[in-house]
């Protein structure tokens, strides 16, 4: 199929014990699926607080881009954060992930396909569901926001983790899949979705 091979990029998908709770998997899992993208690893877990720490210890940036964009969210609903460092306050927020995470059952995913971790964040919608807009996972299925979370000191209820970039991506999927875990295969709506010529279709 032409154009197939250098369309593909991969990205990990865990949705957390509130969205399984919620009886949640399967709607996340059509929503992702019905939009062409192609489902290649799937697991149930209990995560433990180890693997919970690995997860959100990658990326060198995170806490830095956590907390940025907490304080900012705060400060755009004219409230004051509980602090102006964003470190400090990621570093709490890391805390309560790890409780959270490592609560109960979580399904974790890779999906496939062209644009596959921007396409997913989109229909994911923004981390905290107070903001996410209607249609999307967070904004149609929750209602949690970071001052509810904060006051009770335990992490925002979302429903889903969704790497945020590539490179975020390539880290987090082998904590979670081994090589062997992670099918190849083709589906036949990607000759519509990727063959450049739709030779194909007429007989
Ligand atoms: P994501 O990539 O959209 O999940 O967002 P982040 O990587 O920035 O944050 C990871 C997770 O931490 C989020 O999904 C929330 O569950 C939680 N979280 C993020 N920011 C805050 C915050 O300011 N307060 C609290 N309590 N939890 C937060």
């Amino acid at each position: 199929m032409q154009n197939y091979d250098k369309k593909q990029e991969r990205t990990l998908v865990i949705v957390k014990p509130d969205g399984v709770q919620r009886s949640l998997i399967g709607e996340v899992i059509k929503r992702y699926e019905q939009c062409g993208l192609k489902l290649v690893a799937l697991k149930m877990v209990i995560p433990s607080r180890d693997q919970a720490l690995k997860h959100y210890s990658v990326d060198p940036e995170w806490a830095l881009k956590t907390g940025t964009k907490s304080i900012e969210a705060w400060k755009a609903k004219g409230l004051t954060p509980p602090t102006n460092d964003p470190i400090e306050l990621a570093e709490g927020v890391r805390k309560t992930l790890l409780d959270f995470l490592s609560s109960g059952p979580v399904v974790a995913m890779v999906w496939q396909g062209m644009h596959a971790v921007g396409v997913i964040r989109k229909i994911t919608g923004s981390t905290e569901p107070l903001s996410s807009v209607p249609g999307t996972i967070r904004g149609d299925y929750t209602i949690d926001s970071y001052s509810a979370a904060d006051s009770d000191k335990r992490s925002v209820r979302n429903i889903i983790h969704a790497s945020g970039t590539v490179a975020e991506a390539n880290n987090e999927i082998p904590l979670w899949f081994n090589k062997n875990e992670i099918l190849n295969y083709r589906l036949v709506a990607e000759e519509i979705l990727y063959d450049a010529n739709l030779d194909g279709i007429l007989e």
